[in-house]
Order: C-alpha cells, then structure tokens, then sequence
C-alpha cells in the first residue's frame, strides 16, 4: 500500500515523500505525508462521495481562509482524481495539512469556547450567500435536519431508559422543529464542529477539518452541532453554550426563531449521534470501543433533559442581547383563575406551581426550572411518553367515534386489557374517570344482587360523584360531608398506623362482620376497597385482610370490588393490587394511569354481573370507548410491557423503600415507611406534636425542585408515587435531598 501511495504521490503530484503514516478516519482513509518538511494529507475516498460532490466541497473550501484544508492540484491541475487500489477505483485528494491540537484532547475553557463560537460564525457568514446546487442537492442522515431519517435506529437501543429518551427527542423534534422549518435560514454548513474535526493553537480554535458531512441546512445546525459536542465534559451546560453562542452571534446575528429551536437541536444531534453508534454497535457486538465512545453522548442528553427549555432559550437570548421573552405570569394566570374558577379546586403548595412542559420523569415551570416528579402517578409511563402522543394523533387524526359503532380499536383494546385478568374476569365497560368506573361499579353491584347496602373501608375513597361520595369515608366524614350516608357502613381500618397499633385477626373478624351484620339490615349489595389505601395516606390491609373480608362478604350475598385507580397497572409491583393477597374480586374499577392523563376509565366483571346489569336499560357513555381512548390506552399497555415497567416498579421501589428505611432509622422524625413498589409512603411523627410537619416537607422538597404530596388523617403522610419510569438516578436526587431537609431540622 505504502509503495502504491508513493508512487501515486510522485506521478501525479510530483512529491518525494519522506514519511507517510495513515491517520484515523471514521470512513476514509487518510495519510499524513511529510515531503520536503512540509506537510499534507492525503485522502482516499471510501464512502459513497461522487466526483462531483467532492469537486463541489473544494469549491467551497476554496472561498474560505487557508484555517481550512485546501486542495493540492496534481501537476496536470486536477483536484479530484481517481486511484486504483487493489483492482478498486477510489477517490483522491492531497490536502494541505493544519497544525494544532485536537479540541478533544484539551479541557476547553471559556477562552477556547468563545473562539469556537466566533471562528463558525465568521465560517457562516463567509458562506451565507454562497450557493452549489450539488451540495444543496444533497440528503444525507448527518445533517441535523434530517435527523428523523435516523428515527428507526431507536429500535436498536435496548435499554428502555436511553430509548425513552432518544424517542422523547424525536417526538419534540417534530413538534417544535418541523412546523417552524421554514422560517429558518438555511446556508451551506460544515456540519461536523465536533471537537475531532476542530484545532486548537494556543488556546483559540484555529482550525476545522472533514467537510464529509457538508450540507445545505438551516444555519443554526451548525452552532446546534458544534454546542452538542463542545458541551460533553461541563458542569453547566447551558451557561458553557451560551459561552459560544455569544462570539458566534458577535460574528454572524442570530434570530430569535433560531434561539426558539436550538435547544432541541442540539438535543437531536445528541440522539442521532447515539442511535448511529448504537447501531454500529449491534452490528459489530464485540466492538467495545463504540460502546465507550458513545457513553458521553448518553451522559450529555440525560443531563439536558433535565434542564428546562424556557430556561435555555432566555440564556441563549441574553447571550445575544434579545430582550426577555413575554412568559405567562403566574400571578395573573392565578387572578383569572380566580375569576372563573371555585375555590374548591384547591391547588397544591403555598405558592403554586406554574408548569407549561414536561418530560417522561420531568415538569418544566414556565420561569425555567426543572422539578422531578415523584408523585403524578396519571403519567404513568411518563409525562408526554412519544408512543402514547403518537398513538393519540394518529387516532385523532384519523377517526373518532362512540361505542355504538362497531371499530377495531375497541375490541383490540378490551381484549389486551382483559388479557390481564383472569378469566372469570371477561367483561369490561369504558368510561372517562375513575369516579364514572366507581358510579357504575355500583351500580352494577346493587342491579346484580338487588340490595343497595355497601361496606366501605374508612379513609377510603373512590370518585367524586354522588354515588362516589357516598362510599368515600375520605370524603363523607370529613370537612363538608355529611356523614354516613343510610347505605354505606364503614368498616375500621385494620392496620391502624395513626395509633401505633394494627388490629389482630381476630378483631378484623369482629369488625368485619358487624358492619355486615349492620349492612344486612338494608341487604348487602358488596365491599368496595382499595388493596393498599392511596387516600388514608398509602395504608396497606395486612396479609391475609382482604381474603377474609372476601369471605365474609361472598357468604353474605355480596360482592367484592376492587378499586385499583390508584395503584393498578403494576404500580406496586404485581399487575393489579389485590394480586397480593391472593383474592379475585368480582368488579374492578381502573382509571388514572390507564390513559397516561387521557380520561379513560373502565369497569371489568364476570359475564354473570355483565348479565344483571344488561336488564333492559342501555349503559352508553358518549367518550368511553372511543376509538382515541382505546389507541391511547392500548399504547399505555404496550409501553408497560415493552419498557418492563412492572419489573422496573419492583426493582426501583425496593431500592427507594430500603433508602427510606435507612433514613428512618437515622432520623427519629421518620414514624414509618410503607408500601409497596412505586406507591409508598412515609409517615413523619415529632413527639408532643399538634400539626403535622409533614406540609411543610412537602413544601421543602419543592424549594429543592421535587413534586411529592400528603394525605392520610391529619396530613402525617407524604405521598410518593412516581411515574413508573423513575430510576435509582431519581431515587439518590429525592434521598439526598429529604436528608438534607431532616438533617436540618434534628440539628
Ligand atoms: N378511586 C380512587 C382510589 C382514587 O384515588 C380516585 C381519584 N383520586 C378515584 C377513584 C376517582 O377517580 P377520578 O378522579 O378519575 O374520577
């Protein structure tokens, strides 16, 4: 090869090499070749480069400063010219060579990233105006605008988090991205600015090599890629950003429509990035190096997921001296709320909280910071999931209908939902909220044994109906309501976590069957409960409760009711709450999580219930059931399965319960901890107390940006149910930052 080379140099440029050493290349292959103490490269085309395109890239080359590589012409004035090697026709080109350090092997400070920045911008202008049909004819999967082109790739990432992430990327690419594409300037880019590609000499970029990925573009792509790259190794990504979007904008002016993107351009370089790699990696399995490298890619979007958009886009226009952008208020979104909304609609924390985005674990305030969620179980398989927003614009966009039309969607979805169950389990009707499931739960129950006496767990709760209240001890023997209703009787709570004491087997039989014996007074139509009480403040009924109660409900002619709005859908760790105490119920309510925030709610009994209840009066609800329903709530339980969120509730809900518990067992202000998977609870007790402190943790853990809540009797519970997505990563933030709060307060 060497001798070819050499021989190659001589005839055609007229060189005498004294050394030739091959360099790296991604798929090129390059030689440094040293003649007459001055150096070149020389580059041998591998890839799919037409003579025309390269003839095109040295057009452009040549309209830049000699900061550049600049072409060599062979001794007959060529530029461009073949090679034969090993009977195979290639390309060549005999490059000058630029002296410098890489940009990757230096820590770069702000000195460096501010020479980046204006080195581009000052690249930019010179080809603004400059046009090359053959470059701008170009599509290639490189260039950031074409960066769904590489949206399939995400099939290869098998870790469930990272493709969440990527995914999450492409769907805000799409949203914030395309619509506005036209209104971005495009212009002839490098493409490529990262820190391989980029030469440093005494502290300035003074270099930029491999015009491979060259590209008619928006113009932005350039700066989104170089930030990507440049950003790997900061602290404070956006403050380091803005360190080269400032002396780039000095250079060529940024537009605010360009501002309004860059954020997530920057976010679809990474993904791109990361996708190709992990696909070269699946094809080469054994190639640990890509892996390695791709690692700080993953690093990169992990990190800038977390900051907030709004936040980004205000430094990115503070660093160009835009003036602030008009942001809702939240005192005037407050006033108008006020003027048109009851006070019964509380709100949560002393000051409210404004949100205007969110992302899978994340919620973005409109003043630009960031909170993790560890509470808004709805979002289940995380806030703006891809696959469900996806499922809901295809549908949206295609049809929507009700249930007294016959379309696939529904029986595709009631059978994969039913396929959850057991068999006796194998009728199921749709409605819009986990109160609507109760409301007709019951009704069903009472049409079915043709009694109307319900036994209800105190603290329990299960919609806000009439109906609903009436079987929420939660609600009707508390702060306006007006107490037990004629056809509810309230069975004690069995585990007593407020009185320190839980109630034995023996006085659980005493309490159940007076309140059946109560109930029988007016016919005992069913038991309605929850398997672990969400609203008494994450309480769970001891082994063995809820298998007597069925018993003892089943004996007296009721039938059971299983309320798994909260805590179904495998949120503690088992697909439905009540498979931990080994019982089938005979109704069961779902909601919340169910459409990920989408309202859809559903009831699920035997054929024999199902056939009570069909006694002549139609049960039509005008949304349940809707073809957009079904799509979204068939996306929820694919993402449940496909992304393992079961497993990972198990997995990362022991590890959040034991760190807990370690706490608990540091800090005497921790009563108990409970629950099980990502439902749990912590019970927070000071002696000789008279309020609760558990508000006021509650309120200090949104001062360190973490969404949680309280309930249960005097509000001694804060409430921890997560998106099931939430990882160990989330788990160390909220330990760590609850041990800062209770450190605090026992010093
Ligand atoms: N049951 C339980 C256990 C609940 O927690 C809730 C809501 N908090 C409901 C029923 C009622 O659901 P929805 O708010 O969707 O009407």
């Amino acid at each position: 090869m060497d001798k070819l080379i050499v021989s190659f140099l001589e005839t055609q440029y007229g060189i005498i090499p004294s050394k030739i050493s091959k360099m790296e290349g991604y798929e090129n292959v390059n030689f440094r070749v040293t003649a007459n103490e001055k150096k070149y490269v020389l580059k041998i085309y591998k890839g799919e480069e037409s003579f025309e395109f390269l003839k095109a890239v040295d057009d452009v080359l040549d309209q830049l400063t000699d900061q550049f590589p600049k072409s060599i012409p062979t001794k007959t004035g060529k530029k461009v010219l073949s090679i034969q090697i090993e009977g195979k026709e290639y390309y060549a080109q005999l490059l000058t060579y630029l002296e410098g350090t890489f940009m990757g092997d230096l820590t770069t400070d702000e000195t460096i990233l501010n020479s980046l920045g204006s080195f581009l911008g000052k690249m930019n202008a010179n080809l603004l105006s400059y046009r090359s049909p053959h470059i701008e004819a170009r599509n290639h999967n490189w260039d950031n605008q074409n960066a769904l082109m590489n949206e399939h790739l995400t099939s290869h990432i098998k870790d469930h988090s990272k493709r969440r992430l990527a995914e999450y990327f492409y769907l805000q690419f799409k949203e914030v991205v395309v619509p506005f594409q036209y209104q971005l300037r495009k212009a002839i880019i490098q493409g490529d600015a990262n820190e391989w590609n980029t030469l440093v000499q005494n502290g300035e970029v003074t270099g930029l090599i491999d015009f491979g990925d060259i590209s008619y573009s928006y113009l932005i792509n350039e700066l989104a890629i170089a930030v990507f790259y440049a950003l790997f190794d900061k602290e404070n990504l956006v403050e380091s950003a803005c360190q080269i979007i400032k002396t780039y904008h000095q250079e060529l002016p940024l537009e605010e429509k360009e501002l309004e993107v860059l954020y997530y351009l920057i976010a679809i370089r990474g993904v791109v990035s990361v996708c190709n790699s992990t696909h070269q990696a699946s094809l080469q399995p054994d190639n640990q190096y890509i892996t390695v490298s791709q690692k700080p890619a993953w690093e990169f979007l992990e990190k800038w997921i977390t900051i907030n958009p709004f936040f980004a886009e205000d430094e990115f226009r503070k660093a160009c001296n835009f003036k602030e952008k008009n942001r809702s208020n939240v005192n005037e979104l407050l006033q108008n709320r006020n003027k048109v909304m009851s006070k019964s609609l509380s709100l949560s924390y002393k000051s409210p909280i404004h949100f205007e985005k969110a992302a899978l674990q994340y919620m973005y305030t409109a003043d630009g910071n960031t909170y993790l969620d560890a509470y808004n179980n709805i979002k289940h398989v995380g806030h703006c999931h891809p696959k469900v927003v996806k499922a809901i614009q295809k549908q949206a966009a295609t049809m929507n209908t009700n249930t007294r039309y016959v379309f696939e969607n529904l029986t595709n979805y009631a059978s994969l939902l039913l396929d959850k169950f057991p068999d006796k389990l194998n009728k199921v009707f749709f409605v819009n909220s986990g109160s609507a499931a109760t409301d007709a739960a019951l009704r069903m129950a009472r049409v079915h044994t043709n009694r109307k006496a319900m036994l209800v767990m105190e603290e329990g709760y299960h919609g806000n109906t009439s109906a609903g209240i009436d079987v929420s001890h939660y609600k009707f023997s508390h702060q306006g309501g007006e107490g037990e209703p004629n056809d509810s009787f309230t069975i004690p709570l069995p585990t007593t976590h407020l009185q320190n004491n839980s109630l034995n087997q023996t006085q659980w039989k005493t309490n159940l069957l007076l309140s059946i014996s109560n109930a029988k007074t007016i016919g005992l139509a069913g038991f309605i409960a929850e398997p672990i009480l969400g609203c008494a403040g994450q309480v769970p009924l001891p082994n063995g409760y809820l298998k007597l109660a069925y018993e003892l409900v089943r004996e007296a002619g009721g039938v059971c009711i299983a309320d798994e709005v909260q805590i179904g859908f495998g949120r503690t760790g088992k697909f439905w709450g009540w498979e931990h105490h080994d019982v089938i119920p005979d109704i069961v309510i779902l909601g919340k999580p169910m459409g990920n925030g989408h309202p859809i709610g559903a009831v699920v009994t035997t054929s024999e219930i199902a056939n009570s209840f069909d006694n002549g009066m139609e049960f039509f609800s005008s949304f349940g059931g809707n073809p957009v329903s079904c799509a979204i709530g068939k996306s929820v339980l694919e993402i449940i399965q496909d992304e393992d969120l079961v497993q990972n509730a198990i997995k990362v809900g022991e590890y959040f319960k034991h760190k807990l518990e370690e706490l608990k067992d540091k800090l005497s202000i921790i009563h108990d901890v409970r629950g099980e998977g990502l439902f749990l609870g912590v019970e927070f007790r000071r002696s000789n107390e008279t309020e609760s402190i558990t508000p006021w943790i509650k309120e200090e853990l949104k001062k360190r940006f973490i969404l949680t809540s309280t309930d249960g009797p005097g509000n001694r519970t804060l409430k921890i149910k997560p998106p099931m997505i939430f990882s160990k990563k989330n788990v160390d933030e909220f330990i760590s930052k609850l041990n800062e709060i209770l450190s605090g307060l026992e010093n």
